[in-house]
């Protein structure tokens, strides 16, 4: 178990592998709820309005969309998020489809990569080392 700072609070807290305290924990699946049935109201906001009209801080609504928890509905996101790869605005998570798509197919060819005996080791070059001067 690792003491880490809370993302939300600051305060120092004993973390299996989160970043957030139990108490920040808490309060964001109490916010989820709040900002996720706003949405479903007025499903064309912004995060100001969102984050104004909920009481929600933008910064958990960030980490909501961020984690794929919540997804603002318009078609760029209103540039709140962008793909951690290409920079495009997206709506949720950290990558786009194309950039998700291109992540799981390197993942295959990795896997299969993987399954071949390593290539060997470069020989020195020994005609560049050996000169020395003119
Ligand atoms: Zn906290
Ligand atoms: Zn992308």
């Amino acid at each position: 178990m690792n003491i880490v700072q809370c993302t939300f609070c600051k305060k120092p807290f004993a973390s299996l592998g989160g970043r957030a305290c139990p108490a920040c924990l808490e309060q964001i699946d109490r916010d989820f709820i709040t900002v996720r049935d706003y949405i479903y109201e007025h499903k064309h906001s912004n995060i100001d309005i969102i984050a104004k009209e909920t009481e929600v801080s933008k910064q958990i609504i960030m980490h909501l969309l961020k984690e794929g928890r919540l997804i603002i509905d318009s078609p760029d996101g209103d540039g709140l998020l962008v793909c951690e790869m290409c920079k495009k605005p997206i709506n949720t998570g950290r990558l786009c489809k194309d950039c998700m798509g291109k992540v799981a197919s390197s993942m295959d060819k990795n896997v299969t990569a993987n399954k071949k005996p390593e290539p060997k080791p470069e020989e020195p070059n020994i005609k560049g080392s050996a000169k020395i001067g003119t």
